[in-house]
């Protein structure tokens, strides 16, 4: 049993109303047997909560997740924060965490007020000002998304819910001041930035890992000077590497040297280690009739440590990089987030130092 533990549900399986282009999850649904497991069912959900939370001492964080997680509509999330309030009865020192990772393109008012009763966290994948935003993240019929996404996202602001921005990275939008700009004018103080991932069995990179990591140090840069005038901006990867600097925990599991298993439960119930393997060949078990156990010989294949290529292992960002996410390693087998490591660290080793000294 874990003390606190954590479960990706894919309420809706792939299904989603937008057609972004560059979807590592659209790319997995085609490459197993059955593509779409249809939406979940509430007893499954009930199954979902119920076999996460009966794993746990302290606590338990639920991430719904596409697809477009909000298409499972207003009754499944009343059920699960019904869910909720039946376990907080029973069990008043347990916590759940909920969150929930959506384009936004589909919120309304009454959506809204059900997060907001449910305590959600909620991210919204916003990839950057109307230009940038729609290169990438359109509707079925090739339309941009940004106007709808950006004013439903105000409907979550306006009800003080929490929002961390997801924004995915290629060679069309790296445009680092232009993304943190828009960003910082309109107050979104949370923030993550992924390179976009080439589809799976693919070296057609979005993005090269050269360009990312001179994005990034720009980002960085630009964090930088916000936090020398006192205004601390959260952009996840920064955070990680000052986690993992002053020997922190790191919240990224990429950055952990070793995958685990983050049951990720699949609309039918199927539960699978990880967001990037949900395909047959990984199937862990079911929440309705044979739950995982974590020393499955599939399990224990995905949470094998693998040995550490040569140029790891006398590298100035190993403890922090850790040879990253197995996911995301090119035909070399590094990281796609190396040079942004090794830059990071040898090139802004003043900054670094400055932001150790004064604040962590
Ligand atoms: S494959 Fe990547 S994302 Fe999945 S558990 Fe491993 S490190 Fe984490
Ligand atoms: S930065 Fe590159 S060489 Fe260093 S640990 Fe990461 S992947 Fe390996």
């Amino acid at each position: 049993m874990d003390s606190y533990n954590f479960a990706l549900i894919k309420p809706v399986s792939g299904s989603c109303c937008l057609h972004c282009r560059y979807c590592f999850y659209r790319d997995e649904t085609v490459n197993r047997k059955v593509s779409s497991y249809g939406t979940m069912s509430e007893e499954t959900l009930k199954r979902a909560v119920m076999y996460t939370a009966g794993n746990a001492v302290h606590g338990s964080t639920f991430l719904f997740q596409g697809g477009e997680p909000l298409l499972a509509g207003i009754s499944f999330y009343q059920h699960y924060n019904e869910l909720c309030q039946d376990i907080a009865a029973l069990r008043p020192d347990f916590t759940i965490s909920s969150c929930v990772q959506t384009s936004a393109y589909l919120l309304k008012k009454d959506m809204v007020r059900v997060l907001k009763e449910g305590h959600f966290l909620v991210g919204v994948s916003l990839d950057g000002p109307e230009k940038l935003h729609d290169l990438n993240r359109t509707t079925v019929n090739g339309r941009g998304s940004f106007k709808q996404v950006f004013s439903n996202t105000e409907l979550l602001r306006a009800q003080a819910i929490p929002v961390n921005i997801l924004c995915v990275v290629t060679k069309d939008n790296a445009r680092a001041q232009e993304l943190w700009r828009f960003f910082m004018d309109n107050g979104f103080d949370y923030l993550q930035f992924i390179k976009g991932l080439a589809p799976i069995g693919s070296d057609q990179e979005l993005i090269s890992s050269e360009h990312f990591a001179d994005f990034f140090l720009e980002i960085f840069d630009l964090w930088f000077s916000e936090f020398t005038k006192g205004h601390y901006v959260s952009v996840r990867m920064i955070d990680d590497l000052f986690a993992a600097l002053s020997g922190r925990g790191i919240s990224s599991c990429d950055l952990r040297g070793q995958c685990s298993v983050q049951n990720v439960i699949e609309a039918d119930g199927s539960i699978y280690p990880c967001d990037f393997y949900v395909l047959d060949e990984w199937k862990l078990g079911s929440v309705c009739d044979s739950p995982v156990t974590v020393s499955s010989s599939i399990a224990r294949s995905f949470t094998k440590k693998l040995s550490l290529p040569r140029a790891c292992l006398d590298c100035n960002a190993l403890a922090v990089c850790k040879n990253g996410c197995r996911r995301y390693r090119g035909s070399n087998n590094l990281s796609a987030y190396c040079q942004t490591f090794r830059r990071l660290l040898s090139s802004k080793k003043e900054q670094i130092t400055y932001v150790l000294k004064h604040c962590l």
